[in-house]
């Protein structure tokens, strides 16, 4: 057969995705992974290979992959009624929000339910600077915390940020980094004690009316990086003394994805808790579900008559209501502990020198990987994940840099699986340190 008589190559599903996807939209590996099941804390891809996910899809399988009860209550309402709107009452959107009220810790709470964390945080800042009358507001350095025009302007980190316009004007706060920065070498309570006085000196300088500070308790896209226990109770007291409001980012921290606690900012509590919260992406086990908690005097500060199309919808809150209930009933933030300290000791044990740092809460681990030289290495990072992919593990990255793993497996995860899955990232950390170390 003549070359000019062969038929032409059927483009790949990854050629077919990059050329009707934006440019800008992340994917993981050289050649993307389409994933087609689930089950437990196992993911399989359309070429038939299994694989431990260690990342619980994007931190949004939070029980588990196909759990039975998720499934069989989204079902049973789509058989029902799909949407009906917040024009109209559905009970399950209200007992869900009377429990995540009941969960807040926040006082005379009231929810509202979002699509994404994106939503969320956007409806939060909203809020916030309505009740304050601000559009200044606190953020993080080294933050994320949405794409969406208001919330991408905000982000503590250049690269995730593609424009500098922002409808708001923020002020970057010091304390959710401790690997480096002028506090770097600081002692927990050093560290506390100048990031307060940083923002004390930040507030005095700028003076006008601070709306809030947004802050993930853990920062998640950053790499999965966090300030001492307490250090968001020393902020409240600089806060409230100026009537800024706390805005706590949890929607990586919630859930008791940090094991020792069931919010982010429970770690911080001396102070009390924040006037908002927001969530996303475990409560719905992968359903399209976020939502922002206020105490009813900030929540009903907006003069608006204003509806959510798809924010609580029928399905999407009966699948959270199974979800949270087999969370709760299985103690799975007491597992999130347990197997996460396991998991972290057999990291550190293998004692790489490409592994600068295991960090983290529960399971919510970072693993940040050098070169040689000691300097961040993205290179042994994205290594890493490909050679944990050929292995059967998936887990994620992210940092300043994109020199960290991030470790955040379903918080059903067992002994057996933790156990195997730190075997496997070991190897492919052996693996990607003899590449570029
Ligand atoms: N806030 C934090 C802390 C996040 O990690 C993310 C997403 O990764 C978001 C907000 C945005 O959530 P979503 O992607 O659901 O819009």
């Amino acid at each position: 057969m003549s070359d000019q008589s062969r038929a032409p190559e059927t483009p790949s599903l990854h050629q077919r995705h990059r050329a009707v996807t934006p440019a800008w939209l992340a994917t993981y590996y050289s050649e993307p992974i389409e994933l087609t099941h689930g089950e437990g804390r196992h993911v399989w891809d359309s070429a038939g290979n299994r694989y431990l996910d260690f990342f619980g899809g994007i931190l949004t399988t939070m029980t588990a992959h196909a759990l039975p009860e998720v499934t069989k209550a989204v079902a049973e309402q789509a058989g029902r009624i799909i949407h009906s709107s917040t024009l109209y009452l559905s009970s399950g959107m209200v007992e869900l929000a009377e429990q995540i009220a009941g969960l807040s810790g926040i006082p005379d709470a009231k929810v509202f339910f979002t699509t994404s964390g994106t939503e969320a945080n956007d409806a939060a800042l909203l809020l916030a600077t309505a009740y304050r009358h601000s559009n200044q507001v606190l953020a993080m350095r080294n933050s994320y915390h949405g794409r969406s025009f208001t919330t991408i302007g905000i982000t503590g980190n250049g690269a995730w940020s593609p424009t500098s316009l922002s409808p708001l004007q923020t002020l970057y706060v010091h304390g959710g980094v401790r690997t480096r920065g002028p506090f770097a070498h600081l002692s927990d309570a050093d560290f506390i004690a100048a990031c307060t006085q940083d923002l004390e000196d930040l507030l005095g300088q700028v003076g006008g009316n601070v709306a809030a500070l947004i802050a993930e308790p853990i920062q998640g896209v950053g790499g999965f990086t966090h300030g001492p226990d307490g250090l968001f109770a020393a902020f409240k007291r600089v806060l409230d003394r100026h009537g800024i409001l706390w805005i706590s980012d949890e929607v990586q921290t919630g859930w008791g994805r940090t094991g020792d606690h069931f919010w982010g900012w429970q770690a911080h509590a001396e102070a009390g808790p924040p006037d908002i919260l927001t969530f996303a992406k475990g409560i719905g086990n992968g359903l399209a579900m976020g939502g922002v908690v206020a105490r009813a005097e900030v929540m009903d500060c907006l003069d608006a008559n204003s509806i959510s199309t798809f924010g609580g919808s029928p399905v999407t809150t009966a699948g959270a209501l199974a979800n949270l209930r087999h969370l709760l009933e299985h103690d799975l933030q007491g597992n999130a502990r347990r197997t996460g300290a396991l998991l972290v000791k057999r990291l550190l044990a293998a004692d790489l020198p490409v592994v600068r740092e295991v960090r983290g809460k529960g399971l919510m681990i970072g693993v940040e990987l050098v070169d040689a030289a000691g300097e961040p290495s993205p290179a042994a990072a994205a290594a890493t994940l490909e050679h944990a992919r050929e292995l059967g593990l998936l887990i994620g990255k992210g940092g300043l840099a994109g020199n960290v793993l991030r470790v955040a497996p379903p918080l059903s995860l067992t002994e057996g699986e933790a156990v195997e899955g730190a075997d496997l990232l070991v190897e492919a950390l052996r693996r990607a340190q003899a590449q570029t170390f």
